[in-house]
């Protein structure tokens, strides 16, 4: 532990001196936007440890820390001590880095030195270890897809750091691989995900303007999947048919073939993001916008209502019973964020909220010390069975450490820091973007000048945001705010003066006096949503709401300092509504643990009517009826619906009343 420590010491590199604000402390840097040869974008993240959490994210981020997410490495033998990313024998593949992915960002944004010192162990022995030829990572095995994931790690630990190995480590190692893939070409996995070494790549070209970067980036486009002709002419529109494909496969493993790997769901997630990021090379608009069309695609033939789509762990059709991996809930929002500094799109900002506030918390417990792999919207029952997934194991829907298979458990820690990470960037015209507006406080440069933002907010649970701007000194700068689609009315005032509003990105142009206020009000109305089979489902601002089902949960067995679960539903759950149903909304206070059901903060009252012919079959809810066929003799109930997250057994969507 002495060298991990040591190793704390900020070095910052000449090139991060001289960028910097480092007046502003340690070693944050200053946003970096694409330069010619490289297409302009709208929007830029802000280097990692910009934005610290507040408020419920702080607490969020807390229970993280207090979960899986700080002593994962502590019982997992996985990413434990005999991990091949910190020199040992042990597993040397995707599962470090993923940890890592997460961990770092965490750690920097809570200033915990001991989870500081937990990502220690890990960097700085792939700093200080890389291979002779310029390879880096364990020496096991050569493939290139576990080192894009640990790339995405040393990329923001550089931002938080400023550690002065990093940059030449990357540089060594892109131009070795530019000499290496013409005759070791990417394969399976880093086949369909070379859109995320790319972000790397350029990252790096944007500090060095090696040319040789840009070779590498075409190269990779060229081996890489092309995603945006797969869905320019999109064929998968129907659940996977998994003995259809291993037929047509012929005995070989048709899973780690292209026909398995493209209609794979942690590899939709991730593709999100190729088109977007291959047109800041291209330069071509066309590029840049096909992600629009990804999504229509993936929403139109898998969408569900938590706003992901099914993937159990093949893209899985439209029904509410298919599940949702939780790596590829965490790489959509990734994949979303990235977009969404490329696009400026506001829609896919919208995107980000919905599965962040809805689907990533409701796959782990309220503590989260325990995860479910698949999760549905339609969840009746987390037992062991094989049905109704499309491939899964019989584990998929139990909450616990590593249930069906071990990626999650390492990749979700990624989820939340990142979210924190992408709630304000920078603007191309030197300004600042509220993204998301979860509380936090951004500290960075505008203009050269040192500028806090302090944005208070029990959002998404309440509709006010209350943003105070301080720079250093009087500056004039823009501020734009992302407007959601669902907020009819927004009203925003600066300074108690109302500001005019409009739709995509509002922006406020003025000169910014320290301590200036905006206050944005939403207007949140319950709004339903018809999805398969005409079912009903609500929601109100950037929150789903389910019925809860009352929670049996059952210890299947013990797994160190947590648990596998079982959860077995102890109240009826097969609901019909009207469509006319009168809902009526009531506000609670926001526990400490904000996601939690037993004290849900918003609460949704209606009326709606049991429909005794929908039933459930090995542990799933059928699919949900149609009208036609949801005819019941059923008094009617008062029910209350609460958010998403808060119920771990739900239903989301509900077959409509004849
Ligand atoms: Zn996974």
């Amino acid at each position: 532990m002495a060298g991990a420590m040591s190793a704390m010491t900020f070095r910052p590199s000449a090139a991060a001196m001289t960028t910097a604000g480092m007046a502003a402390g340690g070693a944050r840097q200053v946003p970096l936007f694409p330069q010619a040869p490289l297409m302009r974008q709208p929007f830029a993240l802000l280097p990692a440890g910009s934005i610290k959490p507040s408020g419920w994210l702080l607490r969020q981020l807390h229970i993280q820390a207090a979960g899986l997410g700080g002593h994962l490495d502590e019982f997992w033998p996985i990413v434990g001590s005999d991990s091949g990313w910190s020199g040992g024998k042990g597993e040397s593949w995707e599962d470090g880095p993923y940890f890592l992915d997460g961990l770092v960002p965490l750690a920097w944004q809570l200033d915990s030195p001991q989870l500081k010192a937990k990502a220690m162990r890990f960097i700085d022995w792939t700093l200080d270890h890389p291979w002779d030829n310029g390879m880096f990572g364990p020496r096991s095995n050569d493939d290139w897809w576990p080192r894009m994931v640990m790339l995405k790690v040393l990329t923001q630990y550089h931002e938080l750091t400023g550690d002065v190995r990093v940059v030449p480590l990357m540089t060594r190692y892109f131009h070795y691989q530019l000499q290496a893939i013409p005759t070791r070409p990417l394969r399976d996995w880093g086949r369909m995900r070379w859109q995320d070494e790319l972000v790397s790549v350029l990252w790096l070209y944007q500090r060095t303007h090696d040319a040789k970067l840009l070779e590498l980036a075409h190269l990779l486009k060229q081996q890489g999947y092309d995603w945006q002709s797969m869905f320019a002419h999109f064929p998968f529109t129907r659940k996977t048919d998994a003995d259809a494909l291993r037929k047509q496969a012929g005995g070989n493993d048709v899973f780690m073939q292209d026909l398995g790997l493209q209609v794979h769901g942690v590899n939709n997630a991730q593709a999100l993001k190729a088109s977007p990021v291959w047109s800041v090379v291209s330069g071509r608009a066309a590029d840049r916008d096909a992600v629009h069309h990804q999504l229509q695609m993936l929403d139109t033939y898998h969408g569900l209502p938590n706003g992901m789509f099914s993937a159990d762990e093949h893209l899985a059709g439209r029904s509410p019973s298919q599940g949702t991996e939780l790596c590829t809930v965490v790489e959509t929002m990734f994949s979303l964020e990235v977009a969404l500094a490329i696009t400026g799109d506001a829609a896919l900002g919208d995107r980000l909220e919905r599965i962040a506030f809805n689907a990533l918390p409701g796959a782990l417990t309220d503590d989260m010390w325990a995860h479910q792999y698949n999760q549905q919207p339609n969840q009746v029952e987390c037992s062991l069975h094989r049905e109704p997934w499309t491939t899964d194991g019989p584990e998929s829907n139990l909450f616990g450490l590593e249930p069906n298979f071990r990626c999650c458990t390492a990749n979700f820690h990624q989820g939340w820091p990142k979210f924190t990470n992408s709630l304000w960037m920078a603007t191309a015209d030197q300004g600042l973007v509220a993204m998301s507006y979860a509380p936090c406080t951004v500290t960075t440069m505008v203009r050269d000048v040192p500028v806090i933002v302090e944005q208070a907010s029990d959002y998404p649970f309440r509709q006010t945001v209350s943003i105070i701007v301080k720079p250093q000194r009087a500056l004039a700068f823009p501020l734009q705010l992302r407007m959601p689609a669902w907020s009819q009315g927004t009203h925003i005032a600066v300074n108690g003066k109302p500001i005019q509003v409009t739709s995509g990105f509002t922006t406020i142009e003025r000169t910014w006096a320290p301590g200036d206020t905006i206050e944005v009000s939403f207007n949140a109305e319950v709004k339903t949503e018809r999805g398969y089979n005409g079912a009903l489902s609500f929601s109100r601002g950037a929150l789903v709401y389910a019925l809860p089902i009352k929670e049996n949960w059952v210890v299947w067995r013990k797994r160190g300092p947590t648990n596998d679960w079982q959860v077995y539903p102890g109240s009826r759950w097969n609901l019909g509504i009207a469509p006319d149903a009168h809902v009526a909304v009531s506000e609670h206070p926001i526990g400490d643990k904000p996601f939690a059901g037993a004290a849900p903060a918003v609460q949704l009252a209606l009326q709606g009517r049991y429909v005794p012919a929908w039933k459930a079959s090995e542990g799933s809810a059928d699919p949900v009826p149609a009208e036609a066929e949801s005819s019941t003799d059923e008094a009617p109930q008062s029910v209350t619906l609460v958010p998403y997250a808060g119920a771990k057994l739900r239903i989301t969507a509900f077959p409509l009343l004849s």
